[in-house]
């Protein structure tokens, strides 16, 4: 039997798992993490569950044959090399998981936070357990850039209450968000509003939003066009004038951070660039939500954020799949056809060398790697867990994760 090994359970690495489970693979699935389903558990924001329904469609893949060992890292637990020895193809789906950087002064201060610690925190991600937010009273937020993981952020600082019935947000981390006395999201995109990278659906909601009110500055849009797409007639209908609300979430374009000023070692303000100079917008929480990188790893690096590929092969026997290869850019069905098409050329060019695929495992490693039965097992903890208005509780600490499956 053909034995593909895949380093990552996201979406890109489950969908190439289907498709090569179709065509008479044997799989089996690593993850550094314990838990399945990568972005879609971990990323996918947290009121956005029909989305992450996706898992029911992606776990399949274990009841169809495939292998999970959840827990094993890739560089840490097992070689690259030891992979390529023992399988006869290895895909990479490891996704972005590095925050990119502004390279502005005043990054590293209390209450600047990457979008991977906030949204980590928020969906429960066991690198980003605890509150990242700062002590001192956050009345004015600004977030930068203009993609949907800058609208999840902006969301999700201005749900209340009900608004977040059904979703897997923990408790500590509602109430953490209700007692924020915000008054301003300010949502700095660099460039014009024709080049935002938000999608109609995402920034459709912020017009349903029960205590947030969106601000557009009408005079920041072009002339009117009879052919303009979904996002601009939104961004229009922002403009126009509405009933105030707590909280004003306020879109600005061609607004360039150019630094971040504390006083007494906490954020204060943001300095950024505009057509009209400069400017100064106090704020005391900044989340930057630029985009991600593939880290590379010892064996391999990564160039430009993402490990070079040729439609998906990087060596004989190597493919990546998902943003490992591509960059953090598209959606979950982008993921599935990408990898179905990564899955159908290696099918295609690589022969069965009688390799023993996960047999050739250190026992001890196998032991300790977390199966799809643990994983199941801790779904079924967390949803008895959920509490009112939740559809879950997630277990997010990784010593916690750990006594979990000691206690199996
Ligand atoms: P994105 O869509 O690429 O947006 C990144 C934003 O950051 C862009 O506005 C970009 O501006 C800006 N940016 C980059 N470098 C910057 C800098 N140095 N200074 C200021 N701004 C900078 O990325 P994302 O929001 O992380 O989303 C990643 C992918 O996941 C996207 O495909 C997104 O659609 C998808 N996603 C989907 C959903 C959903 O469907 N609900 C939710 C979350 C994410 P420029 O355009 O000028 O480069």
């Amino acid at each position: 039997m053909l034995q593909v090994v895949i380093v990552g359970a996201g979406p890109a690495g489950l969908y190439a798992a289907e498709r090569l489970l179709k065509g008479g693979a044997a799989v089996t699935v690593l993850d550094r993490l314990p838990a399945p389903f990568g972005l879609v558990r971990y990323g996918v924001a947290a009121d956005h569950q029909t989305t992450k329904m996706v898992d029911r469609v992606l776990g399949r893949v274990f009841q169809k044959g495939a292998s999970f060992l959840g827990g094993v890292e890739l560089g840490r637990d097992v070689t690259l090399a030891a992979l390529r020895q023992s399988f006869d193809a290895v895909v990479l789906a490891t996704g972005a998981p590095r925050e990119r950087r502004l390279g502005i002064a005043g990054e590293e201060t209390p209450g600047v936070l990457s979008s991977a610690a906030f949204t980590g925190w928020l969906n429960g991600h066991p690198d980003h357990a605890g509150c990242p937010l700062p002590e001192s009273a956050i009345e004015e937020a600004v977030i930068v850039g203009a993609g949907n993981v800058a609208l999840d952020v902006a969301r999700l600082l201005a749900k209340r209450g009900e608004e977040l019935t059904g979703s897997d947000l923990s408790p500590e981390a509602g109430e953490r968000l209700a007692a924020l006395p915000l008054r301003r999201v300010t949502l700095l995109a660099r460039r014009g509003p024709d080049a935002v990278r938000f999608t109609p659906h995402e920034l459709g909601e912020f017009g349903q939003l029960a205590q947030a009110r969106p601000r557009v500055d009408p005079d920041a849009l072009p002339p009117l066009r009879e052919d303009e797409d979904e996002v601009m007639v939104l961004l229009r209908r922002y403009a126009e004038p509405a009933a105030a609300k707590p909280l004003e979430i306020r879109f600005r374009f061609n607004a360039v951070p150019q630094a971040f000023l504390a006083e007494a070692g906490r954020l204060t303000a943001i300095e950024i660039a505009t057509p009209a100079g400069s400017e100064r917008l106090p704020a005391q929480l900044a989340v930057t939500c630029i985009g991600y990188s593939a880290p590379g790893f010892s064996e391999l690096a990564a160039e430009d954020g993402r490990f070079a590929n040729e439609a998906g092969r990087i060596a004989e026997g190597l493919y990546v799949a998902g943003w490992a290869g591509r960059g953090p850019s598209g959606t979950i069905p982008t993921n599935r056809a990408e990898s179905h098409a990564v899955a159908d050329r290696l099918l295609s060019e690589v022969a069965e060398g009688g390799k023993p695929g996960m047999a050739a495992f250190p026992e001890a490693l196998r032991s300790q790697a977390w199966s799809f039965d643990d994983w199941q097992a801790l779904d079924a903890a967390e949803k008895a867990a959920a509490g009112e208005g939740r559809v879950r509780r997630k277990v997010a600490r990784w010593e916690e994760l750990a006594a979990f499956r000691k206690g199996r």
